[in-house]
């Protein structure tokens, strides 16, 4: 049974049970989706039925900041831990090359998947890019199909939220892989053009602050932080 969060089921899996989630996915029968949503996403599906939807249809749906574990324990529905997407992808990926499975890269601005893919292709020998397409298009079928011919069994569709969610929702089938991942920022930090906050931020939960520091522009959106705790409130007193 998954935890709601404000609309949000996510499932109460730790990591490892994620990626052997997704490894058995990748042998299944018709193509699963990935999501990882934060704070901030589940604030947009308060308010965007579409995205619910998409985010809500996912195999998996991946607490990915530590402000959806403190939501989901003050509703009184604590979840085991959080599930971060870009080390979710990159433990899939150690698991992928022991299978000699093929993965596609999507999304980011042009250049970058192609630098992700030299640098994974090296990090985790065994593992195949089956190719790559930057994230800015306009039309999803000819993308689509250009994946299936690529034969990928796997694809990391990094469009930021809830772009990729909808993108998946709408195209996963097409694509012919077994298993998408919505991963957000991560092809950049895979391609080495943005880095992950250190070990200490992250054990402490100030990734977000980390983050913020690095990139201030981001401030806007994060203000859906305390938005999204004032809500959780909220809906703990309905309770
Ligand atoms: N992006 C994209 N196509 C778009 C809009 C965004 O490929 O139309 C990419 C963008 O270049 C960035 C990623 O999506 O690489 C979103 O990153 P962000 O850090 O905002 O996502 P987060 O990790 O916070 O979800």
């Amino acid at each position: 049974m998954r935890v709601n969060v404000l609309g949000v089921g996510f499932d109460n899996v730790t990591m490892a049970e994620a990626v052997e989630e997704a490894v058995r996915l990748l042998e299944g029968p018709e193509a699963r989706y990935v999501v990882t949503p934060n704070p901030e996403i589940v604030e947009v599906c308060r308010e965007d039925d579409a995205a619910r939807r998409a985010v809500n249809g996912a195999a998996l749906v991946l607490p990915d900041g530590v402000g959806v574990i403190k939501g989901a324990a003050i509703l009184g529905t604590p979840l085991r831990e959080r599930v971060p997407g870009v080390e979710f992808g990159a433990r899939l990926m150690e698991k992928m090359a022991e299978r000699g499975k093929s993965l596609y890269l999507l999304g980011a601005k042009p250049g970058v998947a192609e630098q992700a893919a030299e640098r994974l292709e090296a990090r985790y020998p065994g593992l195949r890019i089956a190719g790559t397409h930057d994230g800015y298009f306009q039309e999803d079928g000819p993308v689509a199909e250009e994946i299936r011919q690529s034969g990928a069994d796997a694809v990391f569709v990094c469009l930021g939220a809830p772009k990729q969610e909808l993108w998946m929702a709408r195209n996963a089938q097409a694509t012919g892989a077994k298993l998408l991942c919505g991963l957000g920022g991560s092809l950049n930090i895979f391609a080495g053009t943005a880095e992950r906050a250190p070990k200490f931020w992250c054990d402490h939960g100030l990734e977000w602050f980390y983050r913020l520091c690095k990139e201030p522009w981001r401030l806007g959106r994060m203000m859906k932080l305390p938005l999204f705790l004032i809500h959780v409130k909220r809906e703990k007193r309905k309770k």
